[in-house]
């Protein structure tokens, strides 16, 4: 059963459009909308606002007008942003319900997990604004260097659809917290939540203008927040496609980019791996939000000897997953996010030798873009389904026979975002901690993340960093002032200066 959208978004939203500009709900320029459906069995939920570049226009003016306003005062910073994540913290069922109905995560982790997240990463930040403070550095003969911290002004963030609270968050917390403003466009696909904590935000004090929303898709309403010239930095969550053409245009424009991009990544399982809790591992890793998650640990590598006691152990933990409505408070696993989505993972998986294996509760809902949860335990190591990111509940088995085997297929990809690896020896942990080319390794678990933890892909993974000090960083710039207290020696001579 969904819940009425109507109920817990906005009024305005409805009468006047999905636009968050300068604190004001508006429609774009041209009046032009998009439906926003669920993808739990396609219902429309609302009609949402499409923006053009004349949108952006008039969000990133918005923006800049109080960046400076914004910057002043770190302490009203810090108070306000924890005033977001109470906020955030009391409306857990509203943004929850939400985010369930438009991105099909279950609300049993959405009405929690997302939330708990989402408000945490405002905390983390609160916490950090009066910390990015500067440094000075002694140069000699009366002389020292002030190296300051100072805000880029507008800061222009595009970001992906699945786990839309926590993405919204993960770019606006550290935005905010070092005295930014934010022109922030979610995707298309689940805009819905992003609308909510909009709202909450104005709740919690936030002023108009220092983050606005745009509503609506990629090349009209992302894309001219990347070329717009009070747009100071990028900050991009989605594919690798799309964050390469990103980075073009930042690139063009001389514009610092981040980039949070796809993975492939690898767990690995040695023979001297608690089993039970390895298996369990990468079950959840695979089949969290359907397989929808960048740092899914979905390409499994085991040791020979163990790969068909591992198997079976993650086909059982697997077939009390219950596959379904994500509504119900019982749902482990929903649907993908739209019919595309489905019908790329249905492209991928097809001609390979895959065994469903939740069989015994799966109960798709009509309509709904659903995907049974499978294990592959053959297939082509050269195929697009052995090479692509796949972003559906796919997990794929292969076995190695040795330590240097095993360090040679964890890197095997062109991505390096996460790694899961089961040992119980502190040699290969340090080994997997040093070999595997990626932007965190999990020993003995995989997805536990905190607000100060910080992840970045490597390789083809993206750029830069998300969470803990390391993303803050990426949102200030550093400004170099050299005070000279002896007198100015020039190395010419001071004789013209005194004739
Ligand atoms: P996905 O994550 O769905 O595979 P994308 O990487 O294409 O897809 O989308 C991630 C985000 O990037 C979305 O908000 C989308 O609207 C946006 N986007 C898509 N194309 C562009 C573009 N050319 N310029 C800027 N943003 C884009």
């Amino acid at each position: 059963m969904h819940e009425n959208i109507r109920d817990l978004l906005p009024a305005e939203c409805f009468s006047r459009g999905t636009l968050w500009i300068g604190g004001q709900w508006c429609c774009a320029a041209d009046a032009g909308s998009f439906a926003v459906t669920s993808p739990i069995d396609d219902r429309h939920l609302m009609v949402a606002s499409r923006a053009q570049a004349t949108d952006a226009d008039r969000a990133v003016r918005a923006a800049k007008s109080v960046a400076t306003s914004w910057a002043g005062d770190s302490g009203k910073r810090s108070a306000l942003m924890l005033r977001i994540g109470e906020e955030i913290r009391k409306h857990a069922q509203e943004l929850g319900t939400i985010e369930t109905v438009d991105s099909g995560r279950p609300i049993s982790e959405t009405t929690t997990d997302s939330v708990q997240h989402a408000a945490g990463l405002f905390d983390y930040y609160a916490g950090l604004t009066d910390k990015l403070h500067g440094s000075t550095v002694p140069m000699g003969n009366d002389t020292t260097a002030l190296i300051e911290r100072e805000p880029f002004g507008v800061i222009g963030a595009i970001s992906a659809w699945n786990y839309p609270l926590l993405n919204a968050a993960t770019k606006i917390a550290p935005i905010l917290a070092c005295g930014n403003t934010i022109v922030l466009k979610p995707a298309e696909q689940s805009p819905l939540v992003t609308l909510l904590l909009a709202a909450l935000m104005q709740q919690a004090g936030l002023p108009d203008g220092v983050v606005n929303i745009l509503t609506g898709f990629g090349p009209e309403a992302g894309a001219p927040l990347i070329t717009h010239p009070m747009v100071s930095k990028v900050s991009f969550t989605g594919s690798m496609e799309t964050g390469r053409r990103v980075a073009a245009a930042a690139g063009e424009a001389l514009k610092g980019v981040i980039l949070e991009l796809g993975g492939k990544s690898p767990l690995v399982v040695f023979d001297d791996a608690d089993l039970p809790r390895a298996a369990s591992a990468a079950v959840f890793s695979t089949f969290k939000n359907a397989g929808q998650t960048c740092t899914s640990c979905a390409r499994v590598l085991v040791a020979r000897p163990l790969i068909e006691q591992f198997v079976t152990l993650c086909s059982a933990i697997a077939a009390d997953l219950r596959v379904g409505d994500p509504s119900d408070p019982e749902t482990q696993i929903g649907p993908l996010i739209s019919a595309e989505q489905l019908a790329r993972v249905r492209r991928l998986i097809a001609g390979v030798d895959a065994r469903h294996v939740c069989e015994k509760r799966y109960r798709p809902v009509p309509g709904g873009h659903f995907f049974p949860p499978m294990i592959v335990t053959k297939y082509a190591f050269d195929s697009d389904f052995a090479r692509q990111e796949i972003f559906g509940p796919i997990m794929a088995v292969r076995p190695f026979d040795t330590d240097e085997e095993a360090w040679q297929l964890a890197n095997e990809t062109e991505y390096g975002l996460a790694a899961s690896v089961w040992t119980s020896s502190l040699h290969r942990a340090e080994r997997a901690r040093r070999l595997i080319e990626c932007g965190i390794v999990w020993i003995n678990c995989a997805h536990t993340l905190s607000a100060g933890t910080p992840i970045g892909g490597h390789k083809a993974s993206g750029l830069g960093i998300e969470h803990g000090v390391e993303a803050a960083e990426q949102y200030m710039k550093v400004k170099t002032s050299v005070l000279m207290s002896g007198g100015w020696h020039s190395p010419f001579g001071m004789r013209s200066a005194s004739t």
